[in-house]
């Protein structure tokens, strides 16, 4: 069995404050460092991946990595303010400390889809999860197909990592947004995500991948879009943001059928969770 990441799952790190970049309305990336370079984990965090955010004396959430793992000390972590924690994060200012577990959970499948045409489709905050899944494409570009990155945002001004996006076209990947409600500036796609799904025709059906994180009900349309343009169960993930307490599966919070979504997710193979997503958070 190889080794977990982390040295114990339930100690903190202390980890400092680097820098704070406004996203879009509510969305914050923090930039964080570890104060002891020894908390640094044994293993670098895979792209899927998450942290436990702990804020002494409110309390700690999941947060996913957003940033690059593999080849930085950083952490990044693109947050939307929407409550306690989350709340007191948006109160911290460069320079203050946090807490930090991990990294847990499962990862993107990179391995099992090279070779294959592979298209991302995300939803608002879901890019975050996906910002480091991107670059670990770009740089292995050449072992896969056509690589679609499909982006759906409330408005024009909701679209995460904007200034990243030319980047990643001249990368190789076929970037490609809409959003739900446009202003007068706006000349690109109206409609929700799935219509870019819907009319994408670079790409093999047979054997392609599909990832996707985002809001629960935008998933299921994008997993039922995906069956009707023909790729196979076995080859669709998604990442579940569902609650959770604990991350290393004891605790039973986020527990979904046999699947504890903090130890065997967030990235779960759609096929072995299909009957399971009918089930609400408890
Ligand atoms: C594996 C995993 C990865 C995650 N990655 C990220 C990430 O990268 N960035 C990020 O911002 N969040 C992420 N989340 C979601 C984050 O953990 C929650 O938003 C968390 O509840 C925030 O904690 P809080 O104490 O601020 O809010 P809480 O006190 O838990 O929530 C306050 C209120 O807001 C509501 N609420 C909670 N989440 C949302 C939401 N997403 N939208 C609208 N209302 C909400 C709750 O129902 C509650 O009523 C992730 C969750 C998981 C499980």
């Amino acid at each position: 069995m190889s080794e977990p990441a982390y040295r114990n799952p339930w100690h903190t790190q202390a980890a400092v404050v680097t820098a704070i970049r406004a996203e879009t309305p509510g969305v914050a990336t923090f930039e964080l460092a570890w104060v002891d370079a020894k908390s640094k984990p044994r293993v670098p965090a895979k792209p899927g991946q998450f942290n436990m955010l702990y804020m002494p004396g409110v309390g700690e959430t999941a947060i996913s990595l957003s940033g690059d793992a593999l080849h930085s000390d950083l952490l990044l972590h693109t947050i939307r303010k929407v409550g306690n924690v989350t709340g007191a994060m948006f109160r911290l200012s460069v320079g203050a400390t946090l807490g930090v577990r991990g990294p847990f959970g499962s990862a993107w499948p990179i391995d099992e889809c090279v070779g294959a045409d592979l298209v991302l489709v995300c939803g608002g905050i879901g890019l975050a999860p996906m910002r480091s899944l991107v670059n670990q494409l770009i740089r292995r570009r050449s072992e896969f197909g056509e690589v679609h990155l499909l982006i759906g945002a409330r408005t024009p001004r909701d679209l995460l990592y904007r200034n990243e996006y030319s980047r990643w076209k001249a990368g190789g990947i076929n970037v490609q947004t809409t959003v739900d409600r446009a202003e007068s500036t706006w000349t690109g796609n109206i409609g929700v995500v799935t219509l870019l799904l819907e009319r994408l025709n670079r790409f093999k059906p047979a054997g392609a991948s599909l990832m996707t994180c985002g809001p629960e009900v935008m998933m299921m349309y994008t997993i039922q879009m995906a069956i009707s343009r023909g790729f196979e169960r076995r080859r669709m993930w998604v990442s579940l943001e569902r609650n959770m307490n604990c991350a290393v599966g004891t605790c039973g919070h986020c527990q979904f059928g046999p699947h504890f979504v903090c130890k065997d997710g967030p990235v779960l193979r759609f096929d072995l969770i299909e009957a399971l997503l009918e089930v609400k958070d408890l």
